[in-house]
């Protein structure tokens, strides 16, 4: 596969009250033009900033139709025309993963990439001629390397990925929610949403040390030129991970720690996988390292588009976070 079906932009948000009450110096700036992101380190002017180019930097003040319109319309288009594809926000907790990938209502032009992709998925829908069209919907979540069914009758219950010739890695029993309208996806998406927060509440944990995965999964069966048939299936991944943040840092003990080591496992073995799909020259693809890039197996590479968004706070305090998740995003390149 060419390096066109991996897209890795970067995106900065604004400096946050704490950091404004706090004094902290930005350290990021862009060159949004040519995709570029600089960082300085902080107490050392005299060293040349270092740079990183992507396939597109979104700065501060521009907005997520600007981003969905330039580089995730292209892959949710795809998945309409029977292509997987995946869309994931990757960055320390705090650097905009929530606000770009589920959004805010207003502006209107900060809704989230989320609902953003169900409306232009319907939309599609609307248009088509001559098809007839079977969307569904998973939610699931990924913690401590235990998958769970964030629709299912019992959210608690773990299940387990099997795998078959044909059908490839999948979860035994998650549950596929038939959807008619954008409303419904977002019915769906807030029921998951919800059912992840309360059983952390239970159990004391923030519910950013888990990855979830919504997809919508798209059948499309279509009369052709000359009256043929052809059915066709696509899906989209919609991939909130955990913050990528460094656990040395935030002095995380017993319970805490091995958790912490569950999510960085996954985020390297996600990290080594994309990588591995870029270089292209890679014959082996280690898809089987994690839960994470077993069940995104086959949204990665080969036949599908892949985008990383990866997040950053402009922030001095955050120079050694931003820095870890350039070097991620930029070995994804
Ligand atoms: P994460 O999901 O990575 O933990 P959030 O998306 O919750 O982070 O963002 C943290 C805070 O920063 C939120 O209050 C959010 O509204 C704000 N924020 C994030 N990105 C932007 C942005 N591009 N523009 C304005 N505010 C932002």
């Amino acid at each position: 596969m060419g390096s066109e079906a991996v897209k890795v932009v970067v995106r900065c948000r604004p400096l946050n009250g704490r950091e404004k009450a706090l004094g902290c110096r930005m350290v990021l700036s862009m060159d949004v033009r040519h995709g570029q992101c600089f960082i300085q380190k902080p107490g050392a002017t005299d060293e040349p900033a270092k740079q990183f180019t992507f396939d597109g930097a979104y700065f501060m003040e521009q907005t997520t139709e600007e981003m969905y319109n330039e580089i995730a319309y292209p892959l949710v288009e795809g998945v309409t025309e029977g292509y997987n594809g995946t869309i994931f926000a990757y960055g320390q907790t705090g650097s905009g993963k929530s606000f770009t990938m589920q959004g805010v209502p207003e502006p209107a032009a900060q809704k989230g990439v989320i609902p953003r992709a169900f409306d232009h998925i319907f939309e599609s829908i609307q248009c088509a001629e001559n098809a007839k069209f079977l969307v569904r919907a998973s939610y699931l979540e990924i913690y401590n390397e235990e998958v769970r069914d964030l629709l299912g009758s019992d959210p608690k219950q773990r299940m387990e990925l099997k795998e078959h010739p044909d059908r490839g890695v999948y979860v035994r029993e998650l549950s596929l929610h038939a959807v008619h309208s954008v409303g419904e996806c977002e019915r769906l998406m807030e029921r998951g949403w919800r059912g992840r927060s309360t059983a952390y509440t239970l159990m004391n944990k923030d519910s950013s040390r888990s990855h979830s995965i919504f997809t919508i999964h798209l059948e499309v069966c279509g009369t052709e030129e000359g009256g043929v048939d052809r059915l066709r299936a696509g899906k989209l991944n919609l991939v909130d991970l955990a913050g990528s943040e460094r656990q040395s840092k935030t002095g995380a003990t017993g319970e805490r720690l091995r958790e912490a080591a569950k999510i960085n496992l996954s985020l390297s073995a996600l990290g080594n996988v994309i990588s591995a799909l870029v270089d292209g020259r890679s014959r082996h693809v280690p898809y089987r390292d994690s839960k994470l890039t077993r069940l995104l197996q086959d949204s990665l590479g080969g036949n599908t588009c892949t985008l990383m968004v990866a997040c950053l706070s402009p922030a001095d305090d955050s120079y050694e976070e931003s820095l870890s998740t350039l070097r991620y995003a930029h070995r994804a390149k």
